[in-house]
């Protein structure tokens, strides 16, 4: 499948060439596999984890699963896998879906592509032989032609700067590197630091078995009921009755899901109890791209928002009985659906129990690590383990983490200084050959990502039939054409509410020091997917296509 030099010394110097290069074996990178095999390429996938599903080899927290129903969280390519599959809930627990990803893993044989528990560390793109040469943390090196950086934008985990962790007495897990063997928390005293959706979805499983919980909660969230279920067998027939359709339905959708009925009128349109009952059929429904769906200006117009970010802070202060509880947790700062939306499974209810503690890290923050626990600017709090619901540095983080130098020496890190610039969040000027899955300046975590994913690797294949069919060697943006996105990415999302959370990771804003620059795509996939398609059609309008040393510019 790959032709491996031998050094002649320690290995160190050994190199592997192939055709294609992919980077992570989660939902991206085994389909990146999939259909570079189907070009008849020869791929090498290199993963730094034991195993293949990324983000659901990682994650492995209690309560972690998807929020996407899991009819709609799969992949669409093969109609067999679908109709055979089947998935137990709505929403699936994290063990099915990476036990689902093993099996697509299996049942395409893309695991002797990988190499697992190697690190890239290193790409530099040689222009003279149009060649990216990929330098591991052990084995070959691997030379391509064309790299897809199937690296996940949340994907790289973030555990904030307090000082002392290194003395903290007890135990700690990050959610995404959480141990295989799972964690004991029972008679224990656990801090969970981070309210975001794994938080959310942390919270209730760890208040059952510990002794007590004390929650450190910087910014409230909005979040509202999954109502998970075992998957009724008529729903699942109806699915997989009209599967290939309703995929084709879900790239119509902004959502990226099949069966999320799209808004036709505004919220303002409708009586105050008309509007009332449409969104308490929602909450009972549950989930959350429904409830931001239901009308086509929530995250358009203020007021509009505003009619149900007031509906689902009434709920929250109608299920939290302790009253300082349900102040520190309505959320206020922000337009509901600006940061991500959370759903959760008794996530409110469970700040009732007698063994949930609750403390505003706003308003007190956590200032340090110490032997015993946590200590804030006013208390310190004395636990046996703390987990960490932190998140990540999302977007740009398992991309910067990679030494990247492109075309005439620029690193990829540098360029991206003041923020991440792409073309279509798929590719940069500069670094030519390289393909970014779900990349900043696409619409990814604003959909279902698989539904995303796919799209976008389809793109690239055909991309790559494309150059093959013209004989051409290489394609790489054009810098007015990326500059080009870039201000229209910024537009789209000013015409939005997006912005007006100014402390999301959306605009890199957990992370200290990131630029604030709000990084997905935000006008929708079906407008992103004909944007796409459009460019393709048009010989791939923006990019320069190099045909072995003479140049062919693809008209902008
Ligand atoms: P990942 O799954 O992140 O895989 C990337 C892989 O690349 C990882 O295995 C990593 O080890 C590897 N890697 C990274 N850098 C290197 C390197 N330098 N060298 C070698 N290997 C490397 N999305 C939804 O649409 N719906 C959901 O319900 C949903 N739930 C989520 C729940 C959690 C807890 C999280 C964290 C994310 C969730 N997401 C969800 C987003 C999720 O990340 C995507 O849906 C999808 O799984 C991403 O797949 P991926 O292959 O692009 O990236
Ligand atoms: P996150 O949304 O970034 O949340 C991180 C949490 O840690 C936030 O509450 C944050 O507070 C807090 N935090 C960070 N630094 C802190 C500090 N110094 N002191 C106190 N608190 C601090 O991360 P996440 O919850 O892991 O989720 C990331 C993304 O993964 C989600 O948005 C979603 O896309 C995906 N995900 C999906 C699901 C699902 O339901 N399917 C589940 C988990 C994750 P601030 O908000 O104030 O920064």
């Amino acid at each position: 499948m790959s032709e491996v030099t031998p050094s002649n010394s320690d290995g160190q110097a050994a190199r592997e060439q192939v055709d294609v290069l992919v980077v992570g074996a989660g939902f991206g990178g085994l389909y990146a596999m999939y259909r570079m095999r189907a070009l008849g390429l020869r791929v090498r996938c290199i993963e730094a984890a034991d195993g293949v599903g990324g983000t659901w080899f990682w994650n492995r927290y209690p309560g972690a699963r998807c929020d996407v129903e899991s009819l709609d969280y799969s992949y669409s390519f093969s109609n067999e896998l679908q109709q055979e599959w089947r998935w137990s809930h709505r929403y699936a627990e994290q063990p099915e879906i990476l036990a689902y990803l093993n099996h697509v893993a299996d049942r395409f044989e893309l695991r002797p592509h990988i190499r697992f528990e190697t690190r890239v560390t290193a790409m530099q793109y040689d222009a003279e032989r149009a060649t990216w040469v990929a330098y591991t943390n052990h084995g070959p090196r691997v030379e391509a032609r064309f790299a897809i950086m199937a690296s996940g934008n949340l994907s790289a985990p973030r555990i904030p700067d307090f000082p002392g962790i290194e003395r903290f007495n007890g135990e700690w897990h990050h959610s995404a590197r959480w141990p295989k063997d799972g964690v004991d928390f029972s008679g224990k005293r656990v801090a969970l630091i981070g309210t975001g959706a794994t938080g959310v979805q942390m919270l209730p499983k760890i208040a059952a078995q510990a002794s007590m919980v004390t929650v450190f909660q910087r910014t409230a969230n909005f979040s509202v009921p999954a109502r998970n279920y075992p998957m009724p067998e008529d729903e699942e027939r109806e699915q997989k009755a009209h599967y290939p359709a309703l995929r084709k339905a879900a790239r119509l959708q902004n959502s990226g899901m099949s069966r999320v009925p799209i808004p036709t009128r505004s919220a303002l349109e409708l009586s105050d109890d008309e509007r009332l009952r449409v969104y308490e059929a929602l909450w009972q429904k549950g989930g959350s791209a429904r409830m931001m769906g239901a009308f086509t200006d929530l995250m358009r117009n203020a007021a509009a928002n505003e009619t149900l970010a007031s509906f689902v802070r009434e709920k929250i202060r109608s299920i939290v009985k302790d009253p300082a509880k349900r102040e520190i947790l309505t959320p206020c700062d922000h337009p509901i659906g600006s940061r991500r939306l959370c759903v959760d499974t008794d996530y409110y209810e469970t700040f009732n129990r007698d063994n949930v503690a609750l403390v505003d890290a706003r308003r007190t923050p956590i200032q340090e690590i110490t032997e015993r626990g946590v200590r804030t600017t006013d208390a310190e709090y004395e636990v046996d383990a703390i987990a960490f619901a932190t998140g990540f540095d999302a977007m740009t983080g398992a991309l910067n983490e990679v030494s990247i130098t492109g075309r005439d020496g620029i690193r990829l890190r540098d360029k991206w200084a003041a923020g991440p610039a792409t073309y279509l969040g798929l590719m940069v000027h500069g670094f030519p050959n390289l393909f970014i899955v779900t990349g900043p300046g696409s619409p990814s975590v604003k959909a279902n990502m698989v539904t995303a994913i796919e799209q976008h690797l389809e793109w690239i294949s055909d991309c790559l039939t494309y150059l093959d069919e013209h004989n051409l060697a290489t394609i790489e943006p054009t810098a007015d054409a990326e500059d080009r996105w870039v201000e229209h990415v910024n537009e789209v999302a000013n015409g939005t509410l997006f912005p007006k959370a100014t402390n999301s990771w959306y605009v890199g804003a957990n992370i200290p020091g990131k630029p604030r620059v709000f990084m997905p795509y935000v006008a929708g996939l079906p407008a992103y997917i004909k944007i796409c398609d459009e460019v393709a059609a048009d010989g791939y309008r923006g990019f320069e296509l190099q045909k072995a040393l003479c140049l062919v510019t693809g008209h902008s």
